[in-house]
C-alpha cells in the first residue's frame, strides 16, 4: 500500500490539484458500494459529491454493473463518424422523449467541456450556414464555468481558475449574474431585474453580432452553488427570443435529476436552442456527454455535401457503446425506482437538515436547488465578509471531513453538498451532521488563531 501511494506521488498528476497539497494528504480509493467509497487502507467514506456531482445510484449498482457486462458480450466500441451503433441510437431516442418538447437532435462526446465546445462551434456555424455569417459572438455569465477546454475557458469567467489563460481566449460579452447573498439590494427580485436590464441593453446594442448566450441551468455549480433568482431563466429566455440569439443551457452539473426535476430548466418551463448534459448521464460510470438541440439548428446543416455546410467535428470515442448501453440502464432506473420525483421530495428533508446550520457563527449563506447544495463560510456573518483566501477555509473543512467519514470538495470558502440522489434521509442526516461537525472545529480553529495574531 505504500508502495501504490509512492508510485501515486512519483508519477501522477492529478486535476485541479496542488500536487503539494496531495502528497501531504495522499488518498486512493479502491472500491465502492452503495453511496461509499474505500479507500487502500480500508476505510470508508461517504461519497458526499457523488464523486464530483456524477453519481445518481451509488456505487456497484447491480444493474449498471450489468448493462456493462451485457454490452461487453457484443461490442465495446464501434466508431460514430458516418454509421451509428445500437445502444447510441436507443440513447438518443430516449433522451429526446425525457429532454425539454423542442429538442429533437442528440451529438454525442465524452465530456462536459466538451459538449459546450460543441454547443459554442454549432452555434457559430449555424449562423453562417444561414446566411447571417455577422453573428460570431457569445455572451456568458459572470462566474460561469463550463469546463476546462479552451471554447469552454473562454465563455467561462471564474478568475481563480481563467485568468491564467485570458491570452489564449476569445472575447465574450460577460453579463452580471443573480447572486442575491452578494449582491447590493440582498433582494432576490432586485437582484434579478437588474441583471435581466443588464443583459437587455447589451443585447440591444450588440445582437446583431452575437451567435448565443450560454448559461448554466438554475444553478451555477463551481461559482459556489449559487441558486438563480425565480424567474431569471425564463427571462432570459424571453431575451435571447426577443433580439435573435441562440440560447445555450449548460445542464451538465443539473442535468438527471439533481435538482429534483430531470433537467432543471423544467422549473421554469424553458426550452433551450441548444443544451449540454453529461455527468449523471452514465449515473456517474463512464464518460459519455450530449449536446442537444431542435430541428431548426439541425437542418441549417442539412444538405448537399458540396455546400459545405456539414458540421466538421468529432471525437475517437464519440458515441461508445458501453457508454450510452450503461446510459440506457440508468436512465430506465430513474423510471422503475422514481428517482426525479424522489429527489423532489427528499430535497424538502434535507433543507430542515440543512436548516440545522444556520445558527453556526460562521455559516454565511445556505443554497439549495434538489440535491445540490452550498454552504457558504464567511469571517464575518454580520458584514458577510468572507474569509480570507489564504485562509482556506473551505479546503480545511473538507480535509476535516475526510477524517470524520466523508468526501467532498469546496469551491474556494463554500462547502459543497452534492450527495448520491438515491441517499436515504438517515445518510443524508449523517453527512449533514459531519458537514456540521467540521464547520464548526474549523471555523472555531480559524477564529482562535485569528485572535492570537
Ligand atoms: C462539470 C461541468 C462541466 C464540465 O464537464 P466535464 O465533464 O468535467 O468536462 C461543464 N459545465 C458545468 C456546469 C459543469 O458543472
Amino acid at each position: 500500500m505504500t508502495e501504490l501511494i509512492e508510485k501515486s506521488k512519483k508519477h501522477l498528476w492529478l486535476p485541479f490539484t496542488q500536487m503539494k497539497d496531495y502528497e501531504q494528504d495522499p488518498l486512493i480509493i479502491e472500491s465502492g458500494e452503495g453511496i461509499k467509497v474505500k479507500d487502500i487502507h480500508g476505510k470508508k467514506y461517504y461519497d458526499g459529491f457523488s464523486s464530483v456531482w456524477l453519481n445518481v445510484h451509488g456505487h456497484r449498482k447491480k444493474e449498471l454493473d450489468e448493462a456493462i457486462k451485457n454490452q461487453l458480450e457484443k461490442i465495446a466500441h464501434s466508431t460514430l463518424l458516418g454509421m451509428t451503433n445500437v445502444p447510441a441510437t436507443e440513447l438518443a431516442a430516449k433522451l429526446i422523449e425525457l429532454t425539454p418538447e423542442n429538442v429533437t437532435r442528440v451529438f454525442y462526446s465524452d465530456s462536459g467541456a466538451e459538449a459546450m465546445e460543441i454547443a459554442l462551434k454549432m452555434a457559430f456555424q449555424y449562423w453562417r450556414n444561414i446566411g447571417n455569417p455577422k453573428k460570431q459572438k457569445f455572451i456568458s455569465m459572470q462566474n460561469g464555468y463550463h469546463g476546462d477546454t479552451i471554447g469552454a475557458v473562454s465563455i467561462g469567467s471564474i478568475d481563480l481558475f481563467h485568468h491564467v489563460y485570458g491570452a489564449l481566449m476569445f472575447d465574450c460579452f460577460n453579463v452580471p449574474y443573480p447572486y442575491v447573498y452578494r449582491s447590493d439590494s440582498g433582494d432576490a427580485t432586485v437582484c434579478r431585474d437588474e441583471c435581466l436590464q443588464g443583459l437587455e441593453e447589451l443585447l440591444m446594442e450588440h445582437h446583431e453580432e452575437i451567435a448565443a448566450l450560454s448559461i448554466e441551468s438554475m444553478v451555477q455549480g463551481a461559482a459556489g452553488m449559487i441558486v438563480m433568482p425565480e424567474g431569471f431563466l425564463s427571462g432570459v429566455r424571453a431575451l435571447c427570443t426577443k433580439y435573435e440569439v441562440l440560447m445555450i443551457v449548460d445542464e451538465v452539473a443539473t442535468g438527471f435529476g439533481r435538482t429534483g426535476k430531470m433537467f432543471a430548466c423544467e422549473h421554469e418551463q424553458v426550452q433551450p436552442d441548444i443544451m449540454a448534459a453529461g455527468k449523471g448521464i452514465t449515473g456517474g460510470y463512464l464518460p459519455i456527454a450530449v449536446t442537444c438541440t431542435t430541428e431548426k439548428v439541425y437542418e441549417a446543416f442539412y444538405d448537399d455535401y458540396e455546400n459545405l455546410k456539414t458540421f466538421f467535428h468529432g471525437h475517437s470515442y464519440t458515441g461508445n457503446q458501453l457508454g450510452c448501453a450503461v446510459a440506457l440502464e440508468n436512465l430506465r432506473l430513474f423510471e422503475a425506482e422514481a428517482i426525479v420525483e424522489n429527489v423532489a421530495l427528499k430535497a424538502e428533508q434535507l433543507k430542515e437538515m440543512l436548516g440545522e446550520l444556520e445558527s453556526l457563527p460562521h455559516v454565511g449563506d445556505i443554497r439549495q436547488l434538489g440535491m445540490m447544495c452550498g454552504i457558504e463560510l464567511v469571517q464575518d456573518k454580520a458584514t458577510k465578509a468572507p474569509y480570507p483566501f489564504e485562509k482556506r477555509i473551505g479546503y480545511h473543512v473538507s480535509l476535516k471531513m475526510r477524517e470524520l467519514g466523508m468526501l467532498t470538495r469546496p469551491m474556494g470558502n463554500v462547502i459543497v453538498f452534492m450527495p448520491p440522489l438515491v441517499s436515504t434521509n438517515r445518510e443524508l442526516q449523517i453527512m449533514v451532521n459531519i458537514m456540521k461537525e467540521a464547520i464548526e472545529v474549523i471555523t472555531k480553529e480559524a477564529a482562535l488563531i485569528g485572535e492570537d495574531v
